[in-house]
């Protein structure tokens, strides 16, 4: 329970009052009756210190410190976030607002497959078995093939020979010319082209098992490198991720590297022709919904994260008729309407538990059916735990409201006072209440 004794902030007169937690509480009120200093100078303040709080010192710094508000004891406040009109910096996008820019690269960030930007390769990290799996599917059942590596030089050739026959190889290739450890090596041996082969196989007949094993003895030989020889081709894998035909580096995929120009090579999906971070953030909501409807089912990752967040932010978007709208669409290109339900969308469409919810009028210049969704989304809120508490006049509203708190009776310091508390079914009954007369139309 939230509990609040003696608030005197503004023009509130000593104020007592006990809210329920995990419940949709509206303020209503004539302008001026002190609703906004209760919900928020009062609570919203109040729950934003403590949230603030729970950051490491070292980013409280950048945060403005806020007072304590005037009152005798608040008590039972979780972390607030309030969403007022938008008050975004004017570079910032619909996506950068509803964090779907930075969810979307999380997505590429785990799921996203890197192309070399200089071949188009597809570049990934290999391990002994996932190179076995592609060998499966790039070479024909009754192909020879030869693993090898490219072995570190020696200080002399014949040195060279002693010390890999040793180790229990046989044959080489130096400039594709074979060579055998165990004969004299060719007139013009070249260790900066050279191969050893770690085993000769058929793929039809040579055990997986064999295969996995002589890749390991390759890779563990060649730094963690090896190739596999048909007659015609020479395929390179590498456990790091890079393209190794172009000698082209890429580091570890984090959400950070969305900051440089390497995402342009990072697709969604293994086909290199699936869309790139940038593709997407050009697509308006109602096309991302379309189309992560079909990707979240192909890999299988419904219900995992991120997917949900990136769901439920473009629904809300949907939800709130902006699916219009593209993700890249700067935020002061917008209607002040458009605006403030981005803002909601941000919320609304997060996935926090526990929390306290300020919205203040969040159904302001809406269509009632525009409204209707905005109610929608708030109950789902709610229903996931949160406490949610709205400065509102909609009808709507109020009448899906847990609890009432009306303020009056007048504005200024006629106001500042309690006049109702309690239940839609209670205020509907109350004789003085002016709320109570709008919802029966009198
Ligand atoms: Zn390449």
């Amino acid at each position: 329970m939230i509990s609040l004794r003696g608030v005197a902030v503004h023009n509130l007169k000593q104020i007592d009052l006990d809210l329920p937690l995990g419940k949709l509480i509206v303020f209503c009120g004539r302008s001026g009756s002190g609703k906004s200093s209760l919900v928020l100078d009062t609570i919203y303040a109040e729950g934003q210190r403590r949230y603030i709080e729970t950051f490491s010192p070292a980013v409280r710094r950048y945060l403005e410190k806020i007072e304590k508000p005037a009152a005798e004891r608040l008590e039972g406040i979780p972390p607030a976030v309030a969403v007022t009109a938008a008050a975004g910096k004017s570079e910032s996008t619909v996506g950068d607002q509803t964090e779907l820019t930075d969810y979307l690269a999380l997505l590429f960030a785990r799921s996203g497959h890197v192309f070399c930007p200089k071949c188009s390769r597809p570049v990934t990290a290999d391990s002994p078995q996932t190179i076995s799996e592609t060998l499966k599917q790039i070479i024909e059942t009754k192909t020879k093939i030869q693993i090898a590596f490219s072995p570190p030089p020696e200080e002399n050739a014949a040195e060279f020979a002693v010390v890999w026959k040793e180790q229990g190889f046989l044959r080489g290739l130096s400039n594709g010319v074979p060579f055998r450890l165990d004969e004299p090596l060719p007139p013009h041996f070249d260790q900066d082209n050279l191969l050893l082969i770690a085993d000769r196989l058929t793929r039809e007949s040579a055990e997986e098992e064999r295969i996995i094993e002589s890749l390991e003895t390759a890779m563990k030989y060649g730094g963690g490198k090896c190739t596999v020889l048909t007659d015609q081709t020479a395929y390179l894998f590498s456990q790091s991720l890079s393209c190794e035909y172009c000698d082209i580096y890429v580091p570890p995929l984090t959400a950070k590297i969305f900051d440089t120009d390497w995402k342009k090579t990072i697709h969604l999906s293994p086909d290199p022709h699936s869309p790139v971070l940038d593709d997407l953030l050009n697509k308006t909501a109602a096309e991302l919904i379309l189309f992560f409807d079909a990707f979240f089912d192909t890999i299988n990752s419904t219900g995992s994260f991120p997917a949900d967040e990136i769901r439920s932010r473009l629904r809300f978007l949907q939800d709130a008729g902006l699916e219009h709208l593209t993700l890249n669409r700067p935020l002061s290109t917008l209607s002040s309407g458009e605006q403030r339900r981005v803002a909601l969308a941000s919320v609304l469409g997060s996935c926090l538990a526990e929390m306290l919810y300020v919205l203040d009028e969040p159904t302001l210049g809406l269509h009632p059916s525009a409204a209707e969704k905005v109610l929608k989304s708030i109950l789902q809120l709610r229903d996931r735990g949160n406490t949610v508490i709205a400065v509102e006049h909609n009808e709507q509203i109020l009448r899906s409201a847990d609890y009432i708190v009306e303020f009056g009776p007048g504005a200024g310091d006629d106001g500042g006072q309690i006049v109702f508390q309690g239940t839609v079914e209670e205020l509907l009954n109350d004789t003085k209440s002016l709320t109570a007369k709008y919802l029966r139309n009198e």
